[in-house]
């Protein structure tokens, strides 16, 4: 493709490519985010193109790799557009019926389709399904739409419009006034007004100023921003370009963890084709205005996604956080104005040019507006990234589009904005989600984890892990984070193991207190909210710890052993099979008129809970009992 010089060069090269492409022309397209990929949707994608060329229909059928479809649980995914019809679990060995049937024949693979878990019925159109009629994808609606690695499926969908509508119709002051006017608040962490940051960046004296994509995603079971650099790398490029034309920056960078491989060679791909078209580097389309873009490979630690200290990074020292009594937006990286947002937040930019700051505002609620995009994991059964309007409650992302909770357990609570965050319980079900209520929640928004727990999660084992997490991933500067968290960790290891006395609750709080004060960055101040919201909400099971030595939950090892219901079990030796240390022996069983029944050597058992997840459901012989009863129990 030629390189654009002009907003009329890109406009041309729109029509042109959409005047080759028919939208009522059929498309398979295949799912190559990196879940997908793991269950190698490659394959699937090669079975197309050797299918569609034995039965003569390259010709008049596309074929597109596109990003994460978002329905993680059930991929690898294959849609048939234009009228989406969605394959789940698709394997490779499935391609030669689709073809012959859904293409040749129009019939459907039935066996493929999602099936509603309480009627038993198919659903054939993707947006029918439960997981995605409940969503309001205005930023993940892309990844289908486009191969992240053809700069022209981009531009055929809109692409870098936005970028050409501000150097030509708008003045960077009228870009900044539209994020302002939009509400945009950033997606990374605080929610903080984007545009707010924006204009104290652009009017900040010194020069040169840089933008930065915070890719640095490191909450545990978080990966929305791995799948829209992966999908759609050139959304995110363009959110940046824009902001750097708006602020009156001239270098970016995208700061994203080495642990993303597909997301860096999708971005570095998208890079230099934006290159190649003049869409980056000296005189964008002929404006005048100049704008190029590194990447940054991190290196994974959690503390680097803290603005500072990423920026440090990209200094090429350690990566670790300063005070901010100077915000980075004035003093950044090597001192100079800095802008920093994150992927999702970068990438709303593009279709708020585009669409406007009405729109963007006539989305979610009084102070959060427009979507956000989750990552829906845990206990629940449709696992995997959502994206819904700011305002709609827990439950509805729970149970309509996650589906509700695995094997039918019981909800007990969800935890959102990932170890900086905190637990909600079922009682908060129905608050709205947004910025503001999570906050009153004792969570926050964070980056969009949310991790669903079952009523078989032990509350004070929740706060111990992401405790653990953090004692791990505190960069160590400051004594009230470094000696915070080990000393929480300290108490929570106590309590978790039969070791907890009266006063600890007590003493939690006060670490807790102290660390929200007294810590130098975002990371130790929000250390303790995994603590302080379940001891907030689930008081009464640290109290069953301390005081009668038992996890309600039936998950902290020490206060726990497995017996085998004698009454219940049916021989089947299942349990026996799976034990790693041969702990489970057979006994006859006449006084319970059974052939045979099992037992469990207490003393070889090392708790691992395999018996009790195998045991059949028929069965459900393997029980957990508090170490104190066990002798009353068995
Ligand atoms: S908990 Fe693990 S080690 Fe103990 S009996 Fe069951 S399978 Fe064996
Ligand atoms: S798996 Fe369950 S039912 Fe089968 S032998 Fe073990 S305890 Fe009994």
């Amino acid at each position: 493709m030629p390189k654009l010089n002009s907003y009329s060069d890109l406009r041309k090269l729109q029509e042109f490519i959409n005047a080759r492409r028919d939208p009522s022309r059929t498309c398979i397209t295949v799912c190559s985010g990196t879940g997908c990929l793991a269950y190698r949707s490659q394959d699937i994608y090669g079975a197309f193109e050797r299918e569609l060329e034995k039965h003569e229909l390259r010709h008049v059928v596309d074929l597109r790799k596109t990003g994460c479809y978002g329905f993680c649980e059930r991929g690898p995914i294959v849609v048939i557009l234009p009228e989406k019809i969605c394959y789940l679990g698709t394997k490779e060995k499935d391609v030669p019926e689709i073809v012959e049937q859904t293409l040749v024949k129009k019939k459907l693979v039935e066996r493929l389709l999602y099936k509603d878990p309480a009627t038993g019925d198919r659903i054939a159109h993707m947006d029918d399904i439960p997981f995605y009629k409940h969503q309001h994808r205005t930023i993940l609606a892309s990844n289908a739409l486009v191969d992240p690695k053809k700069i022209e499926d981009y531009i055929a969908i809109g692409g870098y419009s936005a970028a050409a509508k501000a150097l030509f119709e708008m003045n960077p002051d009228s870009v900044v006034k539209e994020i302002r006017d939009a509400n945009l608040r950033g997606r990374g962490g605080g929610g903080f007004p984007a545009g707010r940051k924006w204009d104290t960046t652009k009017n900040a004296p010194e020069e040169p100023k840089y933008v930065i994509v915070n890719a640095d995603e490191g909450d545990p079971g978080a990966y929305m921003d791995r799948s829209l650099l992966e999908g759609n790398p050139h959304s995110v490029l363009e959110g940046l370009f824009l902001g750097a034309y708006a602020i009156g920056s001239h270098e970016g960078f995208i700061y994203v963890r080495q642990e993303y491989p597909l997301a860096v060679e999708n971005t570095e791909i998208a890079i230099r084709q934006a290159h190649e078209l003049g869409l980056l580097g000296e005189n964008i389309l002929g404006s005048g205005f100049d704008f190029d873009v590194t990447i940054h490979r991190g290196a994974g630690a959690f503390v680097s996604g803290e603005s500072s200290a990423l920026m440090t990074a990209i200094e090429g020292k350690v990566g670790e956080p300063r005070s901010k009594y100077i915000h980075t937006a004035v003093k950044g990286l090597w001192d100079k104005p800095t802008c920093l947002n994150n992927v999702e937040t970068w990438a709303n930019v593009p279709a708020i040019i585009n669409r406007g700051a009405g729109w963007f505002r006539s989305i979610g609620t009084e102070n959060s507006k427009g979507t956000k995009i989750f990552s829906l994991v845990g206990k629940v059964n449709n696992t995997g990234l959502v994206e819904v309007p700011m305002g709609i409650t827990l439950r509805k992302i729970v149970f309509d589009i996650g589906g509700g909770i695995l094997k039918g357990k019981k909800f007990k609570a969800v935890q959102t904005g990932g170890p900086s965050g905190g637990v909600i319980p079922e009682s908060m079900l129905d608050i709205p989600v947004d910025f503001d209520e999570l906050d009153k929640a004792g969570s926050m928004m964070g980056s969009g984890g949310m991790i669903v727990m079952d009523e078989e999660t032990c509350m004070v084992d929740t706060a111990r892990y992401y405790t653990d997490f953090l004692a791990h991933e505190s960069c160590g500067k400051c004594v009230p984070c470094r000696e915070g968290l080990r000393q929480m960790l300290r108490i929570l290891n106590n309590i978790t193991t039969g070791n907890g006395r009266e006063g600890d609750i007590e003493l939690l709080e006060e670490l807790a207190e102290f660390m929200q004060v007294a810590a130098l960055c975002a990371l130790g101040k929000t250390a303790a909210n995994p603590v302080m919201s379940t001891i907030r909400h689930f008081r009464s099971e640290y109290e069953a710890h301390i005081r009668e030595k038992r996890c309600p939950a039936g998950v902290c090892k020490d206060l726990i052993s497995y017996a085998i219901d004698k009454n219940s079990c049916i021989g089947c030796g299942t349990c026996a099979k799976n034990c790693p240390t041969n702990a489970i022996y057979e006994i006859r069983a006449s006084a319970v008129s059974k052939d045979r029944v099992f037992a469990i050597d207490q003393e070889n058992c090392i708790k691992c809970g395999s018996c009790y997840t195998v045991c059949p459901d028929k069965a459900r012989a393997v029980i957990k009992t508090p170490v104190r009863s066990f002798a009353e129990r068995v």
